[in-house]
């Protein structure tokens, strides 16, 4: 695994290869993480990962701070896995130069997470629109854990005709039914415990609407019921069709329930 924090001494080394696999991260590398970066070596090529905890993104300073940051880890867990190469950028390398693209956000980036966390996605797509200029990939790996953001990036490539492939892959799980995600490593037992409720409540109302043909979405109820397990606040529930982010009527349409929700001051997501 070669590091990498500067971008021009990356280019040289990667200029010219052909079916280069980006797997961009925050860090915390977890299962989820992992499971993106086996999914691209099936693919068979050369494999990049980026560790970069984008302040852009961070609406709050306390929230960037408190965002977990274990580097001596990850560099243990990525050099099991084999990959290709590994960049560290600084603050400075990815935002000291001009882009050739804008970025285009979607109507969608101010609905859900982005009507709770102003400029959250232009942060994200300011960010993955410098990785792509710079790594130029064939393939990118994004987890439809985070789907709106999934959605976005994939919106922003096609607009801007970038050529890029975006490779969606699953959400990994905790035995407990929660996703993974670096934001975990701040919970303590129990409200691991209230985090794999919710899941299961969840979960099991999307098979009850399956089984029943509900038509009616009861989502008071369910967020009555949710607050009740010590959730200390929900930003949103929404069940959304998964092919436009927009709201479904009925249980014909193939959607998700999409969830937002503090367990003390950590925000978690998921959709299922
Ligand atoms: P992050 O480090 O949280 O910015 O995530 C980096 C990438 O990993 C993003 O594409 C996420 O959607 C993806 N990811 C995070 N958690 C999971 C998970 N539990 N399952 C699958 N992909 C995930």
């Amino acid at each position: 695994m070669k590091i990498f924090k500067d971008k021009q001494v990356l280019k040289n080394e990667i200029s010219g290869l052909k079916n280069l696999c980006f797997v961009p991260t925050m860090g915390g590398l977890h299962n989820g993480h992992k499971s993106l970066i086996k999914k691209a070596g099936r693919f068979g090529r050369k494999i990049l990962v980026t560790i970069f905890v984008n302040p852009k993104q961070f609406n709050s300073k306390k929230d960037f701070l408190s965002y977990p940051k274990e580097i001596k880890k990850d560099l243990i867990f990525l050099k099991k896995l084999k990959i290709n190469y590994l960049y560290l950028p600084t603050f400075k390398d990815i935002y000291s130069f001009k882009t050739k693209h804008k970025i285009y956000e979607d109507k969608i980036g101010k609905t859900l997470c982005g009507k709770f966390r102003k400029s959250h996605f232009k942060g994200v797509l300011n960010v993955i629109n410098r990785f792509l200029e710079i790594i130029k990939p064939r393939y990118i790996f994004l987890g439809k854990k985070d789907f709106q953001q999934l959605y976005l990036i994939q919106k922003h490539i096609k607009k801007k005709k970038i050529k890029t492939q975006v490779i969606q892959c699953k959400t990994i799980r905790e035995k407990s039914g929660i996703a993974c995600s670096s934001r975990n490593l701040n919970l303590n037992e129990s409200e691991k415990r209230i985090a794999s409720k919710v899941y299961h409540l969840i979960k099991n109302e999307k098979f009850t609407i399956k089984k029943t043909k509900k038509i009616k979405f009861d989502t008071k109820q369910i967020k009555r019921k949710i607050m009740s397990y010590g959730v200390k606040k929900i930003d949103y529930l929404e069940y959304l069709n998964t092919s436009n982010l927009k709201k479904v009527k009925n249980f014909k349409s193939k959607f998700n329930i999409f969830i937002a929700y503090y367990l003390k001051n950590i925000r978690l997501i998921d959709n299922i």
